[in-house]
């Protein structure tokens, strides 16, 4: 296919712009026209470096592999499910890259889709002309955002003619500075405004319907960065660029939405065209600016003819935008599929009108040819060298062959056809009709009435069943004979209708090397792992001398091996060119196996046109070098007694075990575990045989005993993961009353699959955000009111009950009242509108009762079983106790779990759940991302799972070269950023499975681990950085360093798993752990040290900590000892609470390590370790009592702690700038924004880092503020040091007070328990406030200003004068009232404020007290002299004296 002026245009705008192209490369006999089109580029200009991925290739890996720090990557492709299906797991990682995917589609966009909900950009060109224009749009959007566009443009035809722009014009629009859109401004309801680069459309100046709610804050924002670019790219090319443009009628009553290639130019009366090319973002209130008011019908017309989904996509955003409008002016919604043929005439569009208007709403209408006949102009190909093992297959079984998997059927089936998943439910399908037949014939010989002739050949012909060709000859009889003889029973009918299963067939899936890429998403997996009688025959083409070249940077898995090692699987490997008799005996004996068979079959190729010779030499080059074994292996032969395995391969006969040891994934398996090379060759996969057969009689225990019992239903949509809890253990309690139970994600179902239940389906829901259903239910929700608005009753077949939780305090405001368990309520009442029939009245469980939800769930639960008919079964084992970290910790012999085993599995991007809780202690936290978790769940593939690794590293200090390998490390292993956290730590995220042990690695081999960074152990120990005083630093460094050695776990499986250390599990050794045993903690434990009178440690949130007191020489004398601080509370729980910790004494140098170890001691024997949200020593010091406490840990030590000494604070945030130490050397504190080490378009301050982490000599601090110390810099070193700093910026300390005293923890969209933004809101929301701040005169005056995503508190908020905890998406708690240094906690203010609530709470507040504060007063002591908030005065009063409003304000 030669490049249409669309294709060339989108090439060179990639070419010119990016600094690396990943192009996709289509099947050899295609061509790329894309590659074409780079050809003819080569040589002008700075060419980018330029990648081919095969179509079955891994492109994601090649990009991410390839970025390096590109300003942009373009990813070119002909668009197909195929090459965006190996998209889809690296899309959390590509979205947030500066990449451009060019995606040509043919007149069907069903395929892009795919990745619509996963890229926050997506546009969409129709002409060449508009795809030349967008894709410079999306180059630059994407360079300056760092984020990933999706540019789908139609092919269009070889005439179209496109206005380019010149090269050096595209360089300098690429770094011109972002433009302010005209209008683009934001009204106070937070809608978004405006118009796309400031054409107002022609129909701007009609009335259009109003949203009642405001638009998502993010997607506002990704929107305004989209007008921004777009603005760019007119003033570039002169030409208009919208988001949409309308035309036709202008008061029109119909508005028809064209997603696609659809060309309406011409005029109809009454209805206007609205003609789409950004379909993300596209804010509701954006939408519905397009609709004039005088609209009363919305047809949506989508170019998606192969959409096999209920909804289409931009339906579903016009249906929830239009949804927001008062229902009097809400217009009718309706569907249409756009064909693929022809030019559309306005007679059409009066037939689709008629249609439309004479149809219910839900019927979805169609303008153009259907989705059959476009599938029917798809055309496939078979390579024509193929044929030399099709033409055997055809030749040994003629008739009997069927090719499950045909090119034939794409016509009629669409692409998917000719995949392995396809064929596998293909084979099933049939396989259960062949039963059908089987029991039929069988009913009918039961029967005494028939014929002794029909008789005898139903006998016949059930014996012979499985015979090629009896079973097809005696097939041919018995139809003739039902044919020519009535027999009046239904078993006779039956049997003719499903005659075609009479002969035995041999079924075959005919598939690519490229399935061998990845085993589980090619379907490949389950192919294999089905048991079903099914043959594989793999084409593998990768000629021997280009194998090093194919795709280098994915290996191939070996089927074979993977294969062999489910232990009932035929395998053999073949080579026509090598051995035919070999091929011809693989085959036949393939077909006789009674299982799954696989055929690997070689046949080296470059292209269609290459001679027999060439292949004939790669062949035997391939085999005699034993890179292709010819071999057949046959695991029904164990049971005749004879060897399984055949070498048929002369030339590596002898040379079994080198086959086996070949470097790929199974080999590695091979080799950890050397059992199962013995089982390769020999009884082989007896073990796994084993465990299939006790998985198999367990789930047919399983269904007997829930045989006579109704099918129990739990879907769940939980946030916090407690709404989860109750639906599973509600489910095991179903299962113990005999109930056949199941339990899933709400997301994980349909309306139309709920219509297909016949059981008792309950719902349990919590609430997220203003009432709205958690993540992982909303995609239903959606639906569920799209579908009750349009007034259907699918779910009359449904028997349902709904259990709510939430909190009826959590919003405070009598308005806001009706937000209580607003989703369960919803759902209840939704779920009868939909026909549902409901068991038991809706469960409400709220915070506020005695007993929490249980109370309301106590009363609920009965109500199940007895709508159930279970009330009266006696339970009479116990119920499972839920699995707790305490068992998982006990079980896992030191740390180990079988995380080795996890990480060997690559069907999946997860640990095991228990897993995930013991690598904790490793440092290692699993995590997904955020931003797209319900788009995948929607999608049905996992969640992006990755890791955040937290290294160890007591008191923050590192070398330049450990540095620059940290640097090394996020770019190669993570997301090629990293964080600076809160406990003066180096933190990478969004690291795959794959890269976790690589990178553990990479950290030790820079002489730093990961042990304890997190878990139920001592956490890594805190240290003041306070380098002016470089020798008493150095005194309390090694004092840090001397308690995190003394309190480090000891066990050996760190090394073992991450380092490949000597094996101890098993027999060998036995790790002991003399400090933490085999429980370890019952919860985290930390530790800190400060000097005064800087307390940038927050000592007082620490369990223990030790305040450096120096003697009259200026040395260390020792320290006072504090204990039982902490931060972390539940939302909603009151027994949970922040602390600050209590001085218990003085102890000396010498004593310190010892004191942190005894009060560790008493913290792991008297913590408790039946609730963790109770477990921290903070808890035990209440329950014990502080003098009980410290007893406790005088009668461990000994000896008795001396008084306290005293010593005075002054402040907790950094002091930043130029210092020279005692001994002469210079430390610069320069100031990181929230601790992210990143490079951003003007600041480079992750390059700059790493320049200066070339030259320098000294050290590097990391400040528990998130701040970094270039630190102990020589005389002569500093002017280097000073020109690296300016030069890239990072001697900028020109920043408010306020800024430079703000901190913020990671929150979205890594970590999993966020509720809502903050490391990413917090310096938009000082941007704010530090207005206010000025115009008050207090740019100069630090306001401690901290935020956490949630109430775990990673930022130490409660000890922040003012702080902001998350609690949904866009609302926070807001406490008033902290200690300037740490040593007071502040108070909740206000239960739940979003932004204008916070601003119109600090705007005065702030002016009052620059107004009236008095000498030296800061904002926190400010606020409790004027009243706003009470002082707090220990944890246990934390919720005393609240600050709030409405009916549960308390007086301040
Ligand atoms: S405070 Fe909560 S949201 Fe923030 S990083 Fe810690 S656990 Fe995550």
């Amino acid at each position: 296919m030669s490049p249409t002026p669309a294709i060339a245009s989108v090439a060179r705008i990639a070419y010119v712009t990016s600094d690396v192209i990943v192009n996709s490369q289509p099947p050899r006999q295609n061509g790329s026209p894309f590659a074409e089109a780079f050809a003819a580029l080569d040589g002008s200009g700075s060419a980018p470096d330029l990648f081919h991925v095969p179509l079955g290739g891994d492109a994601g890996s090649t990009i991410l592999h390839n970025k390096r720090s590109s300003n942009l990557v373009s990813f070119t492709a002909l668009a197909s499910s195929q090459v965006l299906a190996r998209l889809v797991p690296h899309i959390s990682e590509l979205s947030s890259l500066p990449i451009v995917f060019h995606l040509a589609v043919q007149d069907d966009l069903s395929d892009v889709l795919i990745l619509r909900s996963t890229a926050p950009y997506f546009l969409l060109s129709s002409t060449a002309q508009q795809a030349h224009d967008n894709a410079l749009l999306a180059s630059r959007l994407a360079r300056r955002e760092r984020k990933a566009v999706v540019h789908a443009f139609h092919v269009g035809e070889q005439g179209e003619v496109v206005g380019d722009v010149g090269e050096d014009k595209i360089l300098s629009f690429l770094l011109e500075e972002r433009r302010v859109t005209p209008g683009a401004h934001a009204p106070s309801n937070g809608h978004a405004a405006g118009h796309a680069n400031g054409h107002p459309n022609v129909h701007g100046t009609h009335e259009k319907l109003e949203a009642s709610l405001p638009d998502d804050p993010a997607s506002v924002d990704l929107f305004r960065s989209y007008e921004a670019a777009a603005w760019s790219t007119v003033a570039l090319t002169r030409r208009p660029l919208r988001p949409a443009v309308i035309h036709g009628a202008s008061h029109p009553e119909t508005l028809v939405f064209t997603l696609g290639r659809a060309g309406f130019d011409f005029d109809v009366d009454h209805v206007a065209f609205v003609d789409v090319s950004l379909l993300t973002p596209f804010p509701p209130s954006r939408l519905l600016a397009l609709i004039p008011s005088s609209v009363t019908r919305i047809i949506v017309l989508e170019q998606v003819p192969r959409w096999t989904m209920k909804f289409t996509p931009l339906y579903l955003d016009i249906v929830s935008a239009v949804q927001q409008v008062d229902v009097q002016h809400r217009p009718i919604v309706q569907s249409g599929i756009l064909g693929v043929k022809g030019t559309v005439k306005s007679t059409d569009v009066a037939k689709l009108l008629q249609q439309a208007t004479a149809s219910p709403a839900s019927t979805r209408l169609q303008l153009g040819s259907s989705a059959t006949e476009a599938l029917a102009a798809v055309s496939s190909h078979v390579p024509k060298h193929e044929s030399s093992y099709t033409k055997i297959l055809s030749h040994l079984f003629d008739q009997r062959l069927e090719i499950v998997n045909s090119p034939s059927l794409v016509a009629s089936q669409g692409e998917l056809a000719t995949s392995p998943e396809f064929a596998l439910g293909r084979i099933r399908g049939e396989l259960e009709q062949r039963a059908q037949l089987v029991n039929a014939i069988q009913e009918l010989l039961d029967e005494g009435s028939i014929s002794s002739e029909l008789h005898s050949l139903l006998s016949k012909w059930v014996v012979a069943k499985d015979d090629p060709a009896k079973s097809r000859q005696l097939g041919d009889e018995i139809v003739q004979t039902l044919e020519s003889v009535n027999v009046p029973h239904p078993a006779a009918d039956q049997i003719l209708a499903l005659k075609a299963h009479l002969p035995s067939v041999s079924r075959w899936i005919i598939g690519s090397d490229a399935w061998s890429y990845d085993l589980g998403a090619s379907g490949l997996h389950h192919t294999i792992a089905s048991g079903l009688n099914i043959n594989v025959l793999i084409i593998d083409t990768v000629p021997y001398s280009s194998r090093n070249t194919a795709d280098p940077h994915r290996r191939k898995q070996d089927v074979g091996l993977y294969a062999m090692n489910h232990g009932d699987v035929f395998v053999a490997s073949v080579a026509v060119y090598s051995s035919y008799s070999q091929v011809l005996q693989a085959i036949v004996e393939a077909d006789r196996f009674n299982g799954p068979s696989v055929v690997l079959a070689y046949l080296p190729y470059v292209s269609e046109d290459s001679a027999a010779l060439e292949i004939l030499k790669e062949t035997k080059l391939a085999v005699d070098a034993g890179y292709w074994p010819l071999y057949r292996w046959d695991p029904s032969k164990e049971r005749q007694g004879k060897e399984p395995f055949v070498l048929d391969s002369d030339a590596v006969k002898n040379d079994l075990q080198a086959f086996l040891d070949r470097q790929n994934h199974l080999s590695q398996l091979v080799r950890s575990k050397p059992q199962l090379a013995t089982e390769l060759v020999s009884s082989l996969g007896e073990n796994v045989k084993e465990a299939r057969r006790k998985r198999a009689q367990k789930a047919y225990d399983d269904l007997l005993t829930a045989i006579d019992a109704p099918p129990l239903l739990v879907l769940y949509a939980s946030d916090s993961g407690r709404a989860e809890k109750v639906a599973k253990r509600l489910a095991a309690r179903g299962k113990a009353r005999g109930l056949s139970t199941n339990v899933a994600t709400l997301d994980s179902t349909t309306v139309d699959a709920l219509a297909q239940e016949e059981g008792y389906v309950v719902f349990v829901t919590s609430v997220a955000g203003q009432g709205e259903p958690p993540q992982n239910g909303r995609m239903f929700f959606k639906t569920a009111n799209a579908i009750a608005a349009r007034g259907e009753t699918p779910l009359s077949k449904l028997r349902f009950s709904v259990f709510a939780m939430g909190d009826s305090h959590y919003w405070p405001r009598p308005e806001d009242a009706h937000y209580y368990n607003k989703p369960g309520k919803d759902l209840n009442t939704r779920l009868e509108q939909l026909g549902g029939e409901r068991i038991a009245a809706l469960g409400l469980g709220d915070d506020q009762d005695a007993d929490g939800p249980e109370t309301g769930y106590k009363i609920w639960e009965p109500l199940i079983w007895k709508a159930l008919g279970v009330d009266s079964i006696a339970v009479t084992e116990a119920e499972p106790e839920p699995i707790t970290n305490e068992h998982i910790k006990v079980a896992s012999n030191y740390l180990r779990g079988t995380i080795v085993e996890g990480l060997e599995d690559t069907t999946t991007g997860a640990l095991s759940a228990s897993d995930t809780q013991l690598t904790k202690f490793h440092g290692i936290y699993q995590q997904d991302d955020r931003d797209i978790r319900d788009e995948r769940e929607a999608q049905g593939v996992e969640p992006a799972f990755q890791f955040m690794i937290r290294v160890r590293m007591p008191g923050g200090v590192c070398l330049p070269n450990q540095w620059l390998q940290m640097d090394q490390i996020a770019d190669e292993h993570g997301n090629g950023t990293f964080k600076i956290t809160t406990r003066q730590t180096f933190q990478f995220h969004g690291v795959i499975k794959r890269h976790l042990k690589p990178s553990i690695k990479d950290i030790n081999r820079a002489l730093l681990d990961t042990l304890a960074a997190c878990g139920d152990v001592n956490r890594n120990v805190l240290c003041s950085a306070i380098p002016s005083l470089s020798k008493l630093h150095a005194q309390v460094y090694q004092f840090a360093k001397d308690v995190s050695a003394r309190l480090l776990p000891r066990t050996t499986a760190y090394h073992e798993i991450w380092l490949d250390k000597k094996m101890v599990a098993g027999d060998a050794l036995k790790d002991v752990e003399p400090l933490y045993g085999e429980f370890y903690l019952p919860r985290k434990f930390k530790v800190a040290v400060s000097v005064p009178p800087t307390n940038d440690v927050d000592v007082f949130a620490n369990d223990v900590g030790f305040i450096a007191i120096v003697d009259s020489k200026g040395d260390l004398a020792g320290f006072n000892v504090t204990a039982g601080g902490g931060m972390g509370v539940t939302h909603g729980n009151k027994k949970t609470y922040p602390r600050i910790g209590d001085v218990l004494g003085f102890c000396n140098v010498e004593q310190g390590c010892e004191v942190a170890e005894k009060i560790m001691l008493v913290q792991r024997d008297n913590g408790n370790r039946a609730d963790r949200k109770n477990a921290r020593l903070k808890y035990t010091i209440d329950r014990m009592g502080l003098d009980k406490f410290k007893s406790e840990v005088e009668k461990l030590l000994g000896y008795p702690l001396q008084p306290a000494r005293p010593y005075t604070f002054h402040r907790n945030v950094d002091d930043f700038g130029w210092h020279t130490g005692e001994d002469g050397k210079h430390h610069f504190t320069l100031f990181i924004e929230n601790g992210r080490i990143q490079d951003e378009p003007g600041k480079d301050f992750k390059a700059g880092l790493r320049e200066i982490a070339k030259v320098h000599k000294g050290t590097f601090r990391l400040t528990a503020n998130q701040h970094i110390i270039v630190s102990d810099i020589p005389t002569a070193e500093l002017p280097i040091i000073k020109d690296l700093l300016a030069q890239y910026k990072l001697d900028n300390l020109n920043h408010s007070a306020l800024r430079l005293s703000s901190s913020a923890c990671v929150a979205f969209p890594t970590c999993g328990l966020a509720m809502a933004e903050s490391e990413r809101y917090l310096p938009l929301l000082v941007d704010k406030v530090e207005k206010i701040c000025e115009e008050n005169g207090l740019r100069n005056d630090s306001i401690v200003m901290r935020m956490t995503g949630c109430p775990n508190g990673c930022a130490r908020p409660y000890v922040a004068e003012v702080a902001f905890v998350g609690k949904a998406p866009g609302q926070y708690l807001m406490l008033l009232g902290g200690g300037f240094y740490g040593q007071r906690m502040n108070k909740i203010y206000r239960e739940s404020v979003s932004e204008p609530e916070i601003l119109a709470i600090l705007k005065p507040m702030i002016k009052r007290y620059a107004l009236e504060r008095l000498e030296g007063e800061h904002f926190g002591d400010f606020v409790i002299r004027a009243g706003y908030i009470a002082p707090t005065e220990s944890g246990k009063t934390w919720y005393d004296r609240l600050g709030g409003e409405g009916e549960y304000r308390e007086a301040a």
